[in-house]
């Protein structure tokens, strides 16, 4: 009896339309985001893939890009360390962030629904 041993490496991968979804916590509600077709899913919207080099490849150059436009994100509820605002009064970054950011972080996000590939 042989099993063929294929490379797959520990754990899994989730995917969306093919595409290794990268985690991130710019979406409330929803973990994983496709940078192909723009689409957040949570937990337990995804489908599962046994993890491979070619997928954890893929997976780092998603992340790159998503990163790229994710720099400007600023999501509801969050509080930004580098922020002396959000540490010294403990209240949402949007409340106090100026409107300039807060016009390049809709930005973001509209450019992260249609996908980013
Ligand atoms: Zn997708
Ligand atoms: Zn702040």
């Amino acid at each position: 009896m042989s099993t063929k041993k294929t490379t797959v490496m520990d754990g899994l991968f989730a995917v969306h339309c093919g595409t290794p979804m990268v985690g991130t916590i710019m979406f409330s509600g929803a973990e994983f985001y496709c940078v192909k077709c723009g689409t957040s899913q949570g937990m337990f919207g995804t489908m599962d893939t046994q993890a491979t080099p070619e997928l954890q490849r893929e997976l780092e150059e998603n992340e790159k890009k998503f990163r790229e436009v994710a720099a400007d994100l600023i999501p509801a509820g969050a509080q930004f360390d580098k922020c002396g605002t959000c540490q010294g009064k403990k209240e949402d970054h949007r409340l106090h962030a100026s409107h300039e950011d807060l016009e390049k972080s809709d930005k973001a996000y509209q450019k992260l629904y249609g996908g980013i590939l």
